[in-house]
């Protein structure tokens, strides 16, 4: 099951719910603008090479559209709706004044060197420089991308339209970025679990959670956990997975990981397990933080944790949601899981048209409270309804967007 198909079932769910005719569902579920462009470049063999650059711009009936690029071999059109009309509910969640959007290129980073990753975006970002901008549609990183990408994107888009840093988030700290926005997912995934534990009257001292993905969201996810004394028993990345039964030395990872170009290839300490057996692992909480798609109706039936909490965009196919629902686990949805992301960015946004800088803690103060507000509604809804978190975040999120259109006169 894809992740548009999982979104669009997601989505009918909560519209049931909401009681929501036919036509305003296909309205919400029809993105705005969809445009794909040719990217030409010279790589450094000399070679051209053309590659297609989507971005889709799902709803604005809340503010400008907002989400991440995502570079990755897998990115198709497909994905990309999925993901923008993701980011869509996701904003609504946790109510910042933007809509949803997406983009990417179908590339891997890796095998690009700096030269060819500038070339590719300063090229991208020509052919759609014109349906982007701080009132329009705000990018930012998403897998595969990072703040040095972000700083190409607003230099490029200043050749056309003048210095604009709230064209995009997640810039350098040195270019108008964010002291805060590179830990906001995984802290905003930290805070989230710590408030189921704290609602379910469990420890974190008692808590053995397994990590899959080291990358930006799991680091930050395992570094905030371990600091509130969480037991993080397996983290994993494309190497594989490592577990330790009694806790992994979480500051030594990240340094190991830090010393080895971000792999923990070879890390010592911990026995070597594969990516499925993390995901089914003996634990209490379970955070998939790398790919889409990874909870399938084949992994849901082992899964032993109780908790999953969702740090990636689409990591559980509807039918294993299902699954899920039915053994009783407990599931945050990525949606509210992993939404301190974007929240930090509309911090960044918000500094960059004031030209006035708040400070690491002033950041990390509001996306708690911002991040403890959304938990508190969705659980309040899914209580009220009887429904599990996922529905009740899409009901909080689409319930938001159905009233700004209407209140706009559109539907
Ligand atoms: N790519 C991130 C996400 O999926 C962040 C988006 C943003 O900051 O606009 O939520």
């Amino acid at each position: 099951m894809d992740a548009l198909k999982s979104m669009q079932l997601y989505f009918n769910r909560a519209a049931d719910r909401l009681d929501l005719p036919e036509s305003i569902r296909k309205m919400l579920l029809t993105s705005k603008r969809e445009v794909q462009v040719q990217v030409p470049i010279i790589r450094d063999n000399g070679e051209l090479e053309t590659f297609v650059g989507y971005r889709v711009q799902h709803d604005n009936s809340r503010g400008p559209m907002k989400g991440g690029f995502r570079y990755h071999p897998e990115v198709d059109l497909d994905e990309v709706r999925a993901l923008a009309a993701l980011m869509t509910w996701k904003t609504a969640v946790v109510n910042l004044p933007y809509g949803g959007a997406k983009g990417g290129l179908a590339i891997d980073p890796k095998t690009f060197s700096p030269r060819e990753l500038e070339t590719i975006t300063r090229k991208f970002i020509d052919g759609i420089h014109d349906i982007f901008g701080p009132d329009i549609d705000i990018p930012a990183p998403d897998m595969g991308t990072n703040d040095k990408v972000m700083a190409w994107i607003m230099n490029q888009y200043g050749k056309y339209h003048g210095f604009s840093p709230a064209c995009v988030t997640g810039k350098p700290v040195d270019m108008h970025g964010l002291p805060g926005r590179e830990e906001a997912t995984g802290r905003g995934v930290a805070i989230i679990a710590l408030k189921v534990l704290s609602r379910l009257n469990r420890k974190p001292q008692q808590t053995r959670i397994a990590i899959q993905g080291f990358g930006n969201v799991g680091t930050f996810a395992a570094k905030f956990l371990h600091e509130s004394e969480c037991k993080i028993v397996a983290i994993s990345d494309v190497s594989g997975g490592y577990f330790k039964s009694d806790g992994i030395d979480i500051p030594a990872a990240l340094r190991y990981a830090m010393e080895h170009r971000g792999s923990l290839e070879g890390i010592s300490g911990c026995e070597k397990i594969s990516n499925a057996e993390l995901l089914t692992l003996d634990c209490d909480m379970l955070i998939p933080a790398a790919l889409g798609g990874v909870i399938t109706k084949e992994i849901a039936p082992k899964i032993k944790a109780p908790f999953i909490v969702e740090a990636a965009n689409a990591p559980t196919n509807v039918d294993a949601d299902d699954l899920l629902f039915e053994r009783g686990i407990f599931v945050v949805p990525d949606i509210l899981a992993n939404a301190g992301g974007v929240t930090a960015s509309y911090f960044e946004w918000v500094q960059n048209r004031q030209h006035y800088s708040w400070g690491l803690n002033r950041c990390r103060q509001e996306l708690d409270h911002i991040m403890g507000d959304a938990f508190q509604q969705v659980w309040d809804l899914g209580k009220e309804h009887k429904a599990s978190l996922r529905t009740a975040a899409y009901m909080l999120g689409i319930g938001r967007v159905r009233k700004a259109a209407a209140l706009a006169g559109i539907a």
